[in-house]
């Protein structure tokens, strides 16, 4: 395992931002920490980074404890924090061969700027000040620093928010390519970027795991099952929507429509009969893949 957390709890002040999280994370493997703002997501990877200590629990990364092999757990993490943050006033290259320097690469410092450059494609921006760089090249400033010490695990907060699509496919990609040789936890709270990225999600809300699945599980978790169906004319919809676990019946436009069921039985043959019986001719019927996006709303209700 390369991160393993355990009963972890963080209160400030007041405020319980997590409350007894438990996960573990497999090495080799892209793991998404999706949940709404405020869920907790930023407080897991401070404390997993040893930027905070918990108020209660431990984790391991690596097999080092946080609290008190915390110079262990910083060499084989790299991190990305939300927002960012850079020294604006510097050069591309300065300011990696700098942290270089923090991490006291020595001789190697040169090499690693490099092979970081080239990985991370910046450069054609290498000699500009990092204020000039546009928000993706920042990005991937931020990333190079990241994984500069060749760290084993890779904590990334939020790190395709703000980017335009571009931008956003580029990073994306880029993690994907990364998440080949290492261990990458990725915050973000966009399911689609869930399913694009990561093998498995750890849904968040309010402090709380309400779901750990691999990626796939994850979409089947939905309870509702939607089809989309077309007709060759009008229809009557009341007839399909009082067909049973029927819980809704969505016009799309023209004679497009969606109905959503209870469950995962499959009732396709059910609403072609009905079609039939009724001498309505139905030129489409699927079956559509659940979205994280409708699980992620049923399960944060
Ligand atoms: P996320 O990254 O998922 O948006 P955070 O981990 O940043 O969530 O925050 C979780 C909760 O803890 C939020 O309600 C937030 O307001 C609160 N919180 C975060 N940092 C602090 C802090 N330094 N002091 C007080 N409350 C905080
Ligand atoms: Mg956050």
């Amino acid at each position: 395992m390369s991160i393993v957390a355990k009963n972890l709890t963080k209160v400030y002040g007041e405020q319980k931002a997590l409350d007894n999280v438990n996960f573990e994370v497999k090495k080799g493997s892209v793991v998404g920490l999706l949940g709404p703002n405020g869920a907790g997501k930023s407080t897991i990877m401070k404390i997993i980074t040893c930027f905070l200590p918990p108020t209660t629990g431990e984790v391991k990364v690596n097999g080092f404890d946080i609290a008190t092999q915390s110079l262990e757990v910083r060499k084989s993490v790299g991190y990305l924090p939300e927002n960012n943050p850079l020294y604006y006033d510097m050069y591309v290259t300065e300011y990696l061969e700098f942290i270089a320097g923090i991490h006291r690469l020595g001789k190697q410092s040169k090499q690693r700027v490099e092979e970081m450059i080239a990985l991370t494609g910046l450069q054609p921006e290498r000699h500009k000040k990092i204020a000039a760089l546009s928000k993706g090249y920042k990005q991937r400033v931020g990333l190079a620093q990241a994984l500069i010490h060749n760290p084993e695990v890779l904590i990334l907060d939020e790190p395709t928010s703000g980017l335009d699509p571009n931008q956003l496919i580029e990073i994306r990609n880029l993690i994907i390519e990364i998440g080949k040789q290492k261990t990458v936890l990725f915050s973000t709270h966009i399911m689609q970027e869930v399913e694009a990225v990561c093998n498995s999600v750890i849904l968040l809300n309010k402090g709380h795991i309400i779901a750990h699945n691999n990626t796939q599980d994850f979409t089947n978790l939905a309870k509702k099952t939607t089809y989309e169906v077309e007709f060759d004319g009008n229809i009557e919809v009341e007839v399909f929507a009082k067909l049973p676990s029927v819980l809704a019946v969505k016009p799309q436009g023209g004679n497009k429509y969606h109905l959503e069921t209870e469950g995962h039985d499959d009732i396709r043959k059910l609403i072609a009969q009905t079609a039939q019986a009724h001498n309505w001719l139905m030129i489409s019927l699927e079956k559509m893949p659940h979205s994280i996006e409708s699980i992620f709303q049923e399960l944060t209700k």
